[in-house]
């Protein structure tokens, strides 16, 4: 059985941090892509509440979703920061639905805000990879670049205004040590015509 049926707006591809559902068709904005399911999670069933894995998605203090199942393709939707779908969540259905709340273009990566939660606990301490974070990092890199230029020609400035003062200082020692000589010779001149 294929994962993905043919009429589907999306498929699975290649992302720059493995797998990801990329749009095949232009999906507007609001529509429903598709469904995040899998095994309801009671927490009040000490079974239940023992599954651990990156894909639980919860849906009230009592239900949680495991989303880890193969047919449920929506598990290969990355994080974003500044994403184009988001993740509809039916309480009471006990049901989510991943929504485009932007218009996608075909071939764009489909991809929802996964939550704090889940950013504190698998994104914080690798680093976030998404497009947004990733412009950050980009944005960041070429200020400290920048930066480091500055201070560069900054101390280079200073290095040869140093150099010039000590130029025009050994000149300046040059007639001191001139005047000290004569005022030598003058006290010698003086000593011998003493009493
Ligand atoms: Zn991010």
């Amino acid at each position: 059985m294929p994962l993905i049926s043919p009429n589907k707006p999306y498929r699975i591809g290649r992302s720059k941090t493995g797998l990801g559902l990329f749009a095949t068709r232009p999906i507007k904005k609001g529509a429903k892509i598709i469904r995040y399911f899998g095994p309801l999670l009671d927490s009040k069933k000490e079974k239940d509440d023992a599954v651990e894995n990156k894909y639980l998605f919860e849906l009230t203090n009592r239900w949680t979703i495991d989303g880890s199942i193969r047919a449920n393709v929506a598990r290969y939707i990355n994080h974003a920061c500044k994403p184009n779908a988001e993740s509809d969540v039916k309480p009471r259905k006990r049901k989510v639905f991943i929504r485009a709340i932007k218009d996608i273009e075909p071939g764009e990566e489909i991809s929802y805000d996964y939550g704090t939660d889940y950013f504190k606990a698998y994104l914080k301490p690798i680093g976030c990879k998404c497009e947004a974070c990733e412009r950050k990092r980009r944005k960041k890199r070429a200020e400290a670049r920048a930066e480091q230029l500055l201070a560069k020609e900054k101390a280079e400035r200073k290095a040869k205004r140093k150099a010039e003062k000590l130029a025009t200082g050994r000149k300046a020692n040059g007639k001191k040590l001139n005047g000290k000589t004569k005022r030598g010779n003058g006290r010698l001149a003086n000593g011998h015509a003493g009493p």
